[in-house]
């Protein structure tokens, strides 16, 4: 590499999607530095690092995430599996409860691993290391970029190390791409630099989650490897429930509005019991809490409009969560990472230099749908404020009657198991015979707490589906990337 950064690209943090990006650099026959504030270790810690202070919670890796990274790291999945995080289908081996629905039972060939963020973390950022062309720089904040003298264009970053007596230093780069979270500064470096700042899209939702790990019978429920519940309008509290790694059980409940999950033994069990479905309160009385309960608060989504801005350095690339930050209700941050990924990789593809624009136009049309649905998620719960169009409304309305016809009928819930887990566009909603089925089966959502008749959690065992719904690993992943 030459002093002007040439042939070299900078990762402004290493989380998800500063890895996923790395590993699409590197491709590029670029040399790459990855620079994180953090110590970034390479061992199986079953603890989080405080740059990433959301991977104490639920971290879902849906399967058009997992089926991404398994594309840019061959055999990941198997590793993960190897360290014993549990695997199976999204629907036929999992509860999922939205709009105060369970959704019917189904095969959605979605095939899902459960694994906790710091083990997901740890063993991508080792596959990372293996490139011969990426290097990390732990420990190493960044403190703002530097340009050229008529700054149109991004030369680097200025650093410094966490360590005794360092003084700031200057990295080089030709293409630096922001990966740095929902924390990025740079919006304002943008307007140090006399550029303006991107307008934001704020969706204040006020949730609070709360976490706690325990040792439960893998048989808790019934077989199952996770439930996850989704707030109603009567009850805007949920949770979910997952086997993860280290055999273990990880239960994140949440709350909107205000009403977080309190911290204390029997606050926490009470919280899990005023949920619409039992499932978590009594799967959490039967076994030993791990550790204490933490929490964490998420006052908002926030969707940085980068692609609105009328001019922007070039050389410089934002994604991730410093571009969309989303309620984590569905779990798709790090997916919409992992999409951001392909597209770099097909971005870089075209043209030998990255295009601002035009990539800041693309990495908008992938968080697109998600932010949508998000959108769409919340503003269905009567507090939440925000712009409630005719499209919000009309779409909110279409799918809680969906989540209603998804309770008795297994081709709606493979539908919008599919879409959620961003495997499928949301137009497959849209089909006309599916809103048929929707207008001819779904009732108006309930959600009140305990208005579900008994028995619902019932689930058949596991043993009975078995013959049904399971396949081996090799076929079902097969048949998502088709
Ligand atoms: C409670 C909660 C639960 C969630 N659950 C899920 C889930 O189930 N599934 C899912 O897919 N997503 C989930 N998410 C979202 C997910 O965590 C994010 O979408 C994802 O981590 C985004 O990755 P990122 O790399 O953009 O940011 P991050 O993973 O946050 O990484 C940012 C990195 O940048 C570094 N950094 C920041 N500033 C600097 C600086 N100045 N210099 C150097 N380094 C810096 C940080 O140390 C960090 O390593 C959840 C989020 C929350 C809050």
């Amino acid at each position: 590499m030459d002093r002007s950064g040439t042939g070299r690209a900078l990762v402004m943090g290493g989380g998800i999607a500063g890895l996923l990006a790395a590993r699409v650099l590197a491709e590029h026959h670029l040399d790459v530095l990855v620079l994180d504030r953090d110590e970034l270790t390479t061992q199986d810690d079953h603890g989080t690092r405080r740059g990433v202070p959301q991977g104490r919670h639920v971290h879902a890796l849906l399967p058009r995430g997992r089926q991404i990274l398994e594309e840019l790291f061959p055999g990941l999945t198997a590793q993960l599996v190897d360290r014993g995080s549990p695997h199976g289908d999204l629907l036929a081996d999992a509860r999922l409860q939205l709009s105060g629905h369970r959704f019917a039972r189904a095969d959605a060939r979605l095939p899902t691993v459960s694994v906790s963020r710091p083990t997901l973390e740890a063993v991508v950022r080792a596959r990372v290391r293996e490139l011969p062309n990426v290097t990390f720089s732990p420990a190493c904040d960044v403190l703002g970029l530097t340009t050229t003298p008529d700054r149109r264009r991004v030369t680097g970053v200025r650093v410094l190390r966490r360590a005794d007596s360092s003084a700031e230093e200057v990295q080089a780069g030709a293409v630096v791409v922001d990966a740095m979270g929902r924390a990025s500064r740079t919006p304002r470096w943008l307007e140090d630099l006399g550029y303006d700042p991107p307008p934001a899209d704020e969706l204040a939702g006020d949730v609070g989650y709360a976490t706690r790990h325990y040792r439960l019978a893998p048989d808790v429920l019934g077989g199952d490897w996770g439930s996850l519940q989704g707030p109603t309008p009567s009850c805007p509290r949920g949770g979910a429930l997952a086997r993860i790694d280290g055999d273990r059980w990880i239960v994140t409940l949440f709350g909107l509005l205000g009403d977080h999950p309190p911290l204390d033994h029997e606050g926490f069990l009470a919280f899990a019991d005023s949920l619409t479905f039992p499932d978590l309160g009594r799967a959490i009385r039967t076994g030993p809490p791990l550790d204490e309960p933490v929490r964490m608060r998420f006052p908002a989504s926030v969707r940085r409009r980068y692609e609105r801005l009328r001019r922007f350095p070039h050389g410089l690339l934002p994604l991730g969560d410093g571009v969309c930050s989303l309620n984590p209700i569905y779990g798709q941050g790090m997916t919409v990472a992992a999409l951001q990924a392909l597209a770099l990789r097909e971005h870089l593809g075209r043209a030998p230099a990255p295009d601002p624009h035009r990539w800041l136009r693309r990495v908008a049309r992938v968080v697109d749908p998600a932010w949508d649905m998000v959108v769409g998620g919340d503003l269905a719960l009567p507090g939440v404020e925000g712009p409630r169009t005719p499209k919000v409304r009309l779409l909110g309305a279409y799918i809680s009657r969906l989540h209603a016809a998804a309770e008795v009928d297994p081709e709606l819930a493979v539908a919008f198991a599919r879409v959620m887990a961003l495997v499928d566009p949301p137009a497959t909603l849209l089909q006309p015979q599916r809103v048929l089925r929707v207008l001819a089966r779904g009732r108006p959502a309930r959600g009140h707490v305990g208005t579900q008749p008994p028995g619902r959690d019932e689930q058949p065992s596991a043993g009975a589906r078995a013959a049904t719904t399971h396949r081996s690993w090799t076929e079902t992943s097969e048949e998502v990337r088709r």
